[in-house]
């Protein structure tokens, strides 16, 4: 049985960058693909002692980690990012496009350009530069992957002043699909959506009430823990989802049933 899960779900000797890991989904990704056994780059942007902290935790677990700073909106950061990337490894095998922010909830009316194109950086064109820039490197990796996180607000809209950030996240669930027939066979591409998970973007932008409502509304009947997320990503990074590409999994307690 611990060869098969071995076998089917271990990463050992995998190199992954997991975009955001500093904290809230992206720091459980970066936990569980350590634990898994891969060797993982900790990308955060402005938390240093918070992608560390992440850092040491794989490696006290007995995994290998480092720690890369970037801000993945602007093109001259992801450069710097891969260069550094390219240093350390001559190939990788799993990208985690996680980083990503509300910013503020504004409706589109009320948006104004520099607004619009700050939620579109960090959600969409971070994503887009960070699988371009990746792909001669995948292409050399070992079974490579790539996950993204979009969100059920790509599928519903969002509740109160996202549009914009839907928006970015039905690009990222519409470029998972395409990237997932321009680079296969070779690299898969697949995605998350989170429903509501509990981490600093809900913490600061939505109120008791409205968690409460969707929790009510939620057939498991809570929110979600971003170690639920984790562990669906770990899988679309194994072997054990092998034949998966192009497919965007929800994670979301059943809140939205396509
Ligand atoms: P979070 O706790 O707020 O963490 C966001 C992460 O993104 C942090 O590591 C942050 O780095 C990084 N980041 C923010 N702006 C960045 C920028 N301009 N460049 C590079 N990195 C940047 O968020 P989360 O809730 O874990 O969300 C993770 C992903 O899941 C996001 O893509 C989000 O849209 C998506 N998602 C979340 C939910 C949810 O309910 N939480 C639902 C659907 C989708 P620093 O900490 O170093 O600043």
């Amino acid at each position: 049985m611990a060869d098969y899960l071995c076998e089917q779900f271990g990463l050992a000797g995998r190199r992954a960058l997991v975009t955001g890991g500093s904290r809230g989904i992206g720091a459980a990704i970066a936990q569980g693909l350590g634990a898994a056994g891969a060797e993982v780059l900790v990308h955060y942007r402005s938390r240093e002692d918070a992608a560390t902290e992440v850092a040491n935790r794989i490696r006290s677990a007995g995994g290998s980690a480092d720690t890369v700073q970037a801000d993945l909106g602007r093109k001259p950061d992801v450069d710097r990012v891969f260069d550094q990337v390219r240093e350390r490894w001559d190939a990788m095998d799993i990208l985690i496009n996680n980083a990503g922010d509300v910013i503020a909830r504004s409706t589109l009316a009320d948006a104004d350009d520099e607004y619009i194109d700050r939620v579109l950086r960090v959600n969409l064109w971070s994503t887009l530069y960070c699988c371009r820039a990746a792909v001669s490197l995948l292409r050399n990796g070992r079974d490579p992957a790539i996950v993204n996180l979009t969100s059920i607000s790509a599928r519903n809209g969002g509740h109160g002043g996202v549009s914009i950030y839907a928006a970015a996240k039905g690009g990222t669930m519409s470029v998972t699909r395409s990237l997932a027939r321009e680079l296969g066979p070779g690299i898969r591409v697949n995605a998350i959506a989170p429903g509501v998970i509990m981490t600093d973007i809900h913490r600061t932008l939505s109120t008791e009430e409205l968690l409460d409502q969707v929790a009510t509304r939620t057939p498991l009947a809570r929110n979600g823990e971003p170690e639920e997320c984790a562990g669906v990503v770990v899988f679309l990074c194994s072997r054990a989802s092998s034949f998966i590409t192009g497919e965007v999994i929800d994670v979301n307690g059943g809140l939205w049933m396509a």
